[in-house]
Parts: C-alpha cells; sequence; structure tokens
C-alpha cells in the first residue's frame, strides 16, 4: 500500500463552480471554440496554444469537462495526468497504439477481459502487425522470459498481479508497465506500485449505475498529450473520446465512489465467507485461503476491502444457468448480465460470455470452467436477504454441499 491517499487528492482539486455559482460545474457542450483573434488559430495548430492558456481548439481534441473528470481520475490515480474515452475498449486500444508500432511485440496476462483478449490475439496482429503472447501474470519468470527486444508494453490487469514486480521486470527491459485498474478503483493504485499507465473501464465501478460507456487513461503528462497528439494520437485520429455530458454526469459519482467500493466489498466478503463455510467453490482474494489474499493484503488500501467479484464453481454449465436463472427469476437477488459494479447483481458463465473470446486452451489456462458464476456483488437489500436467497437457490438447484458429502 502507498502513503499516497487518493480521497484527500480528490479533495484538494479546485472546485469547479457551475456558470451561475451553481455547486455542480457546468457542462461545456460545445463541440467547437471561438478564437478572438485570428492567430491564435494557426499557433493552436503548432501546438504553441494550448487548453492551458485557455485556448480550445476542437471537442474531439480537448474539452474542459472531461478534462475535469480526467483531473479526478488522475487524482484516484495518483498520475500527473489523464483523459477520458468513450469507452474501456477505447482507452486500452489507444494507449496500445500509443506504445506500439508494426511489428512491436506486447507481453500480457491471459486472465484479461475478453475483448483485451480479442484486441490483442485478433485485432492488432491482423491489422496492425502487433503480436501478443499471453502468459500466467502470477509466474514471474515466465513473464520475463516472454518479454524479446520487440516488447513494447507488459500489460495486466490489477487483481492477481504483483505489481511491484511486474514493474521491475518491465523496467528491467525498458519498457513500460500498463495496468486495468476496472475491478479495483480506489483498492490499489497501480502507479503508486510502479506501474507506468492505468486504464479503466469507467463502465464498471467508477459509473456505478450500468448506464454508461465510458473509459479513461492515467499516465504522465507527456503520455496523455501524445495520445491527443494532431498527426498521431491515437485518441485525437481514432476518435473515441468521451462526451462532455456523460463526463458531466460521471463526475458527480466520483465523491461516493470510496463508499460505494467500500459497501461492494463488505458484501462480497460476507457473502463469500458464508458461501465457503456452506462447501461451495467459492473463489474470492478477501478469503484466507485464496492464492492473491497475501499478496493483496500487501497491496491494497485496507479501506475498500477485496472487490466486489467473486467466482462460484457450479461444476457444469447447466448447473451454472440453472443457479443464474433460480437467483434471477424466482428470488430477485440479481441480474443475468455481463459487465460489473453495478449496485445490484450482475451474475453470468464467464466460460460462455465476458471470456468466450478466448481459446478453449487460453480458458482452460486462465482456470475459467464452463461452470464458473462470476458474480458482481451489489449492495442492494439487507446481508441476511440476500444470503437466504442465494442459499434457497443453490437448494433448489440441487446444490450438494461439499461438506455434507
Ligand atoms: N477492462 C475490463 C476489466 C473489463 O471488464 C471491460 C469490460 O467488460 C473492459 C475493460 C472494456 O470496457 P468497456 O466495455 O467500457 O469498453
Amino acid at each position: 500500500m502507498s502513503g499516497r491517499n487518493p480521497i484527500e487528492a480528490l479533495a484538494r482539486l479546485r472546485h469547479e463552480f457551475g456558470e451561475h455559482g451553481g455547486v455542480n460545474m457546468s457542462i461545456e457542450a460545445s463541440s467547437t471554440f471561438t478564437v478572438m483573434e485570428p492567430g491564435t488559430m494557426p499557433a493552436m495548430f503548432q501546438g504553441l496554444k494550448g487548453h492551458d492558456a485557455g485556448c480550445y481548439l476542437y471537442g474531439r481534441h480537448f474539452n474542459p469537462t472531461v478534462y475535469h473528470l480526467g483531473l479526478q481520475l488522475a487524482a484516484i490515480e495518483g498520475t500527473e495526468a489523464a483523459y477520458c474515452t468513450a469507452s474501456g475498449m477505447g482507452a486500452i486500444s489507444a494507449t496500445l497504439l500509443a506504445l506500439c508500432n508494426a511489428g512491436d511485440h506486447i507481453v500480457a496476462s491471459n486472465a484479461v477481459y475478453g475483448g483485451t483478449y480479442a484486441l490483442m490475439h485478433d485485432f492488432l496482429p491482423e491489422k496492425a502487425g502487433i503480436a501478443t503472447t499471453f502468459v500466467d501474470i502470477t509466474d514471474l519468470e515466465a513473464v520475463r522470459n516472454a518479454i524479446t527486444d520487440k516488447t513494447r508494453v507488459v500489460y495486466t490487469e490489477s487483481l492477481s498481479a504483483d505489481v511491484p514486480k511486474l514493474a521491475a521486470i518491465a523496467h528491467e527491459a525498458g519498457v513500460p508497465l500498463v495496468v486495468d485498474n476496472t475491478f479495483s478503483p480506489l483498492i490499489l493504485s497501480p502507479v503508486d506500485l510502479g506501474a507506468d499507465v492505468v486504464v479503466h473501464s469507467i463502465t464498471k465501478f467508477i459509473s456505478g449505475m450500468s448506464d454508461v460507456i465510458a473509459g479513461a487513461v492515467c499516465g504522465t503528462e507527456e503520455f496523455i498529450e501524445s495520445l491527443m497528439d494532431l498527426h498521431e494520437g491515437p485518441l485525437m485520429l481514432l476518435g473515441p473520446t468521451m462526451d462532455a455530458k456523460v463526463a458531466a454526469n460521471i463526475s458527480l459519482r466520483i465523491p461516493h465512489l470510496p463508499l460505494r467500493m467500500a459497501a461492494h466489498g463488505e458484501r462480497a466478503l460476507a457473502l463469500a465467507e458464508r458461501l465457503d463455510e456452506f462447501g461451495a467453490q467459492v473463489c474470492y482474494p478477501g478469503l484466507d485461503g485464496h492464492p492473491d489474499h497475501e499478496l493483496l493484503d500487501d497491496l491494497r488500501c485496507p479501506d475498500y476491502g477485496y472487490g466486489g467479484v467473486m467466482t462460484v464453481d457450479m461444476g457444469t454449465e447447466e448447473k451454472a444457468n440453472a443457479l443464474m436463472s433460480t437467483l434471477q427469476n424466482k428470488y430477485g437477488f440479481g441480474f443475468m448480465a455481463v459487465s460489473l459494479g453495478y449496485f445490484d447483481t450482475l451474475m453470468s458463465c464467464s466460460g460462455s460470455s465476458t471470456s468466450s473470446e478466448m481459446t478453449d486452451e487460453d480458458k482452460s489456462a486462465a482456470h475459467i470452467s464452463p461452470g464458473l458464476v462470476r458474480m458482481s456483488v451489489g449492495y442492494t437489500g439487507t446481508l441476511e436477504q440476500r444470503w437466504q436467497q442465494l442459499k434457497g437457490a443453490l437448494d433448489d438447484v440441487g446444490f450438494e454441499s461439499a461438506h455434507a458429502a
């Protein structure tokens, strides 16, 4: 855990008053910006005048409202700068395309989100000549051995990753470590732990309401500026920039992100402990026996628990489907839906949904079995009520407790 406190950093940000003195900032919804003198525009195109001089050009390049949300994300992640994107995939693809050219190579965790896997496994080699070697990111020797003289990025998602050791390996080879911190905002601060760039799918916990698709890239001022370069910036040229109205909407949710993360973590731990006691094959990093438990205790900020995501292995896809359907349709425990970070519980069978892009071999290497139910645990209802629903559904689908056997 680092000594920096993201909550204090957020509170130190200059408050943006609304145009009429409103306590919420005004939304700068314009897609283009006027200049007072004709000479200003050429200077902006030559990079001589920018937003730091109060000169704005065009919404895809830069927008003050989106910039403000970027400041909040940078405060959370402890980076010099951040900028927000239209989606998590927009953030990930822009970051990789900024760091890699044709012929370059990525070393990535084999347990990344299915869309990220498909981007690296299928899209980037085909469209851009960028190859990826997938490795078990907990096997540090395998990570070191996968790095070649063509490697430009080591990429991982935050949970399970020993960020300080991975950063040391990446830096030894002269390449940056990029961490997708979607699962653990505030719980982990990858840059404080040695990473160079953090990406987020804001769509998940940071939004918290499953009503917007959004993302962010957090890094040095120089790196974030490079994403918006007029000639080579992937955000500027591929265009996955965030809409100002979305940015204003998300910005208002940042102050209660800490409360929401703590609530997700508390409920997930309580349910995981009860499931474990009940004899279910539950996997949650907050449980003592979990392989990442001690590592996470070393790295995490203790105020937000161990995150909101756990898995229950029901053995077969049929049993997994029966459990999810009973939980949704009989008990109203949550929803059969992909994604995570919603205030209600979301359940999906990872192997046939969010990780279906992976080959069978890669799924098995990432321990994604066909009966695995992923739950993003929400905080609505009471713990007792949710536990009775979960236990009831397990009984209904004929779950046999390992303890009872
Ligand atoms: N990263 C992770 C860990 C995800 O789970 C997802 C989406 O599920 C993404 C990135 C992609 O984010 P988005 O759907 O906002 O593009």
